[in-house]
């Protein structure tokens, strides 16, 4: 094993050395912004969507990102190739920088950029096997005209909040749930659920992130032939769903087998989860940008 890479504005630094000083404003108030992406067999997956995502995040709270866009895409697939990755996840972090104790962004000098690479299995593939377990959560997702659940910000406390009180109640994600009691994401990843042949996901204005991996599977659900909605649903719809599955870039497609105590599909992983899964693993080594081109893909082999 080499030295682990980091890139942080501009130069490589070994992990040791990627520091951040205390009057950061990500650190000191959650002000930035960040991706998270994944590197399956040299392909950095829909990488454009992800740059695109953090330009929009970017945008949203005014925090001018000092690269063209293709700059930072080709940063990124640097970074996999300066650690020679082939499977990976990439954390990418824009955060305001440096300023005084007080809120006021315009004080902090410039962004810091940090791209962060290393092989990290997420969720193990036992969880894939048995599917996760759910609790809906007493707090409520961000409310859209509070803080968007579009803007990957770096304040994550509320996503954290219901990690928490999921891992309180024995489940594995916590359900979400707007202010009108409306299902809208996990803590980490959005939701389906299948119903007699029929896919829904909550539409996003009800308060969950636009993800990455949630469009994908839209796109291989219609693909594949299945009727596939974009609809309001309530916890009781989840409860008597025919299968549920989350869906990201961390947990990819993933079953979920119980929810509040109640079993889904007799507590198995069911055939629509299993399939949009083998699909999504055939597209994640195709559909993004090729780190090593040089070399002979094995997609392509
Ligand atoms: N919702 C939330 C709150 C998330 O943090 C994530 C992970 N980025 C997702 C959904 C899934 O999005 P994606 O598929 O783009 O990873």
């Amino acid at each position: 094993m080499g030295d682990q890479w980091i890139y942080l504005n501009g130069e490589y630094v070994r992990k040791e050395d990627a520091v951040i000083s205390v009057y950061d404003h990500g650190f000191l108030y959650g002000d930035g912004v960040f991706e998270g992406i994944r590197v399956y067999s040299g392909n950095v997956f829909k990488l454009d969507a992800h740059v695109h995502r953090l330009y929009e995040s970017a945008h949203s709270i005014m925090l001018d990102i000092p690269y063209a866009k293709e700059e930072f895409k080709q940063i990124i697939v640097d970074t996999v190739r300066k650690n020679n990755l082939e499977n990976a996840y990439i954390r990418v972090v824009v955060s305001r920088g440096k300023g005084n104790l007080g809120l006021d962004p315009d004080l902090c000098e410039e962004p810091r950029i940090v791209v962060i690479a290393e092989a990290l299995a997420l969720y193990p593939e036992e969880l894939y096997e048995r599917g996760l377990k759910l609790a809906s959560v007493a707090t409520r997702r961000n409310r859209p005209d509070v803080l968007s659940p579009q803007i990957k910000s770096l304040n994550y406390l509320n996503n954290i909040l219901v990690k928490q009180e999921s891992k309180q109640a024995g489940a594995d994600e916590a359900l979400m749930l707007n202010d009108q009691g409306y299902v809208t994401e996990c803590s980490g990843d959005n939701i389906f659920i299948v119903k007699n042949g029929t896919i829904y996901t909550p539409p996003i204005y009800l308060g969950a992130l636009e993800g990455i991996t949630r469009n994908a599977i839209i796109d291989l659900a219609n693909e594949n032939g299945y009727d596939l909605k974009e609809q309001p649903f309530t916890r009781h719809d989840v409860f008597v769903a025919d299968e549920v599955f989350l869906t990201g870039t961390a947990a990819e497609v993933i079953a979920v087998v119980e929810v509040d105590q109640r079993p889904i599909n007799g507590g198995t992983i069911g055939d629509v989860t299993r399939h949009l899964l083998q699909e999504f693993r055939k597209v994640v080594l195709t559909d993004g940008v090729q780190c090593y081109p040089d070399k002979k893909n094995n997609a392509e082999a």
